[in-house]
């Protein structure tokens, strides 16, 4: 699904280049759920960014899909990230203007979704979420768990094949969190591919690899080997799902 290749991004201090990420090569696979972690300052969020199009290196190669990414038009690059990119922020980024229930429908307008489906997609949302009560409320009058659920929400409604998760429990007690890295679970055994930011060791095990940057460089990739991790073939011919238990 993703394939980064040599991506560096640094900015220019004085007369030498400071590195932020420096030859990160990264294969995943769809299906894939992934931990970031690493030290404040690593590249973390830079490197989740450059995997979600929303920040570009300096150099590098970045095929999603199939697709060069850096060879697009913004626009088409645009349209694949609204298509199948779902982007979780720390901070929410909730827009405050707006109630919840706009807050989550925005995804849906920029695919020209109608009114209708628009409606009953966000109702789904809201009782998935069992945050109804809440959709004329404005992110201001929720707590942090509720905004962040809010923000879940908005980034899964459009049904992105990539979720992509900057420390998505940073703000949320432990329970909250917890219950967020249940929901993820469940989300990657339905078959998305996910990409999480985490402090918490806790957090990282639910993913099935766990990739360390330090000092902007992948310092250890490793797979979970964990009897409560299941690999999962997915055959894309039938939707079987061929479950092994490792
Ligand atoms: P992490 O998420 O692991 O804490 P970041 O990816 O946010 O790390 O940042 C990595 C390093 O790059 C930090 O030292 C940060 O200050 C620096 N950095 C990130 N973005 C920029 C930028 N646009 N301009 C200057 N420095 C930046
Ligand atoms: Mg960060």
């Amino acid at each position: 699904m993703i394939e980064l290749k040599h991506i560096s991004k640094w900015i220019n201090q004085g007369s030498k280049p400071n590195f932020i990420l420096k030859d990160i090569n990264l294969k995943v696979a769809e299906g894939e759920f992934i931990s970031i972690m690493g030290p404040s300052g690593s590249g973390k969020s830079t490197l989740l960014n450059v995997i979600g199009m929303l920040d570009n290196p300096n150099e590098g190669e970045y095929v999603f899909m199939d697709q060069d990414v850096y060879k697009m038009k913004e626009k088409q690059r645009s349209q694949l990230y609204k298509t199948h990119i779902g982007f979780v922020f720390q901070a929410y980024h909730l827009i405050d203007e707006l109630t919840v229930y706009e807050n989550i429908e925005t995804p849906l307008l920029y695919q020209d979704v109608k009114l209708f489906e628009r409606k009953a997609m966000v109702a789904d949302m809201l009782d998935k979420f069992q945050i109804v009560g809440k959709k004329d409320l404005f992110p201001a009058q929720l707590s942090g768990g509720q905004q962040q659920l809010v923000g879940i929400a908005r980034a899964l409604i459009a049904k992105p094949k990539l979720l992509l998760a900057d420390e998505p429990t940073g703000n949320l007690n432990s329970k909250q969190g917890e219950e967020i890295m249940e929901l993820f679970t469940q989300l990657n055994k339905e078959g998305v591919t996910i990409i999480q930011v985490t402090h918490s060791e806790k957090n990282a095990e639910y993913g099935t690899r766990i990739i360390h940057l330090l000092d902007g460089r992948i310092e250890r990739n490793k797979e979970q080997r964990n009897e409560k991790h299941i690999e999962r073939i997915i055959c894309p011919c039938n939707n079987i799902y061929i479950l092994l238990f490792i």
